[in-house]
């Protein structure tokens, strides 16, 4: 079975670890998907998203990272997905997942979605939430993997100018 992770991974957290931890053991091939953040700013480019997530997993040999530019489910159907994974951290993660599983099933009966309650240690997590305290100087290591503080770190003091 080849289950989907899609997401935006602007950044990659320890909420996205844990979820990958659990579920990935069930399939054969568990690919995660960066996808551009439609309608949001990325931090990071789509190729350092990659690029993080790559060397986080990097040792998993059923665990695939891939980027997209289209269409999720036309990436999931060239694929031969069968299941898609998604997220759950709250009551407010709800509706959007699940009218976004409704229209998916409509338009690509085939493909199942299963949506993963977060783990309570993790489920106030988020990616912007990430990226606040790091424009704060906060400390990221209970947030996110070690490779991901690195790059945030970096990557701020480029942006603040002092490029080396
Ligand atoms: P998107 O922009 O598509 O929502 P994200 O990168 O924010 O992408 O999240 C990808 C998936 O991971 C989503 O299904 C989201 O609900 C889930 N997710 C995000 N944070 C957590 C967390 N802390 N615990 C469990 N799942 C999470």
């Amino acid at each position: 079975m080849i289950a989907l992770y899609p997401g935006s991974f602007d950044p990659l957290t320890l909420g996205h670890v844990d979820i990958v931890r659990r579920f990935s053991p069930f399939f054969s091939h568990f690919i995660l998907l960066v996808a551009q953040s439609h309608g949001k700013d990325s931090f990071f480019s789509v190729e350092e998203r990659k690029d993080i997530v790559n060397s986080v997993f990097k040792r998993s040999k059923n665990i695939l990272v891939d980027s997209y530019n289209g269409l999720t489910m036309e990436y999931a159907r060239k694929k031969k997905v069968d299941i898609i994974l998604r997220g759950l951290r709250a009551v407010s993660d709800f509706e959007r997942e699940v009218a976004i599983a409704n229209v998916n099933k409509v338009l690509y009966p085939k493909i199942e979605t299963l949506i993963a309650s977060a783990c309570p240690e993790y489920s106030f997590i988020s990616s912007r939430i990430v990226k606040e305290v790091a424009f704060n100087g906060g400390d990221l290591r209970n947030l996110v993997p070690k490779p991901v503080e690195r790059a945030l770190v970096s990557k701020l003091k480029w942006l603040q100018g002092d490029k080396t």
